[in-house]
């Protein structure tokens, strides 16, 4: 055990852009000595944590994934909600072909990042290794949704620029999925080598 009144704890959250669902908190321990015994999950994390790193790692991109998809569809809803029920010069933001445009591409790449991540989870139900195909709809479902929660924006204007819409979240949440678990760079290093180049 460690002595209460040997350790200095100090935790301070720091603000975010998004993500405040929880803290962010760096956390410092100062005069804290800790033996092999005492880490969290035991001795053994200390000799396994590379492949239990890996493993989770390889979850968390699904995980990524997964929200990745979810930002888009929710996007892709409010954008099509909005263009309904919207009028300007006198007809409802339907009757504009470039704004039916928006809202097709939006539809199409949410269903195509979608795929993609079905495509990955079956692989890696099957057992097989699933890397790259994680890794492939990790790094396609980040980059997509950046131009998915823009559009939504472009769609309604100056409304996604308020709090109370929840596009205005979509796209400042949208960000995190570019560097979680890795960031789109090293996602595409990791396939690179995968595909022996
Ligand atoms: C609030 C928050 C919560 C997070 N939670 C998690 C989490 O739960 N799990 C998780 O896995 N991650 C999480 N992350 C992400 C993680 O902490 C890092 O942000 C992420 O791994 C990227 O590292 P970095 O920020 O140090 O960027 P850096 O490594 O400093 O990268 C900066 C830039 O340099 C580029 N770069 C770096 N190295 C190379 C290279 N070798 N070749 C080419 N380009 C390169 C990067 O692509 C990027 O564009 C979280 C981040 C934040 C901010």
């Amino acid at each position: 055990m460690i002595p209460a009144d040997a350790a200095n704890l100090t935790v301070e959250p720091l603000g975010k852009l998004a993500g405040n669902a929880h803290a962010s908190c760096p956390i410092r321990l100062d005069g804290v000595r800790a033996t092999t015994g005492q880490v969290l999950g035991g001795p053994r994390v200390v000799e396994s944590a590379w492949p239990t790193l890996r493993l989770t790692g390889i979850l968390e991109c699904l995980n990524v994934s997964a929200m990745a998809c979810g930002l888009a569809h929710a996007a892709t809803l409010s954008a099509s909600a909005f263009i309904r029920e919207r009028h300007q010069f006198g007809e409802a933001l339907t009757g504009f072909q470039s704004i039916q445009h928006a809202v097709v591409e939006m539809s199409t790449v949410a269903t195509g990042m979608q795929l993609f991540l079905e495509h990955a989870l079956r692989a890696h139900a099957a057992g097989t290794d699933a890397t790259q195909a994680i890794s492939m709809a990790k790094y396609f479902c980040s980059e997509q949704l950046q131009q998915v929660v823009e559009k939504a924006v472009r769609v309604m204007g100056g409304r996604a620029y308020f709090d109370f819409e929840p596009v205005s979240r979509f796209y400042r949440e949208a960000p995190f999925c570019l560097f979680a678990v890795g960031t789109v760079e090293i996602q595409k290093m990791l396939i690179a080598r995968m595909l022996g180049l």
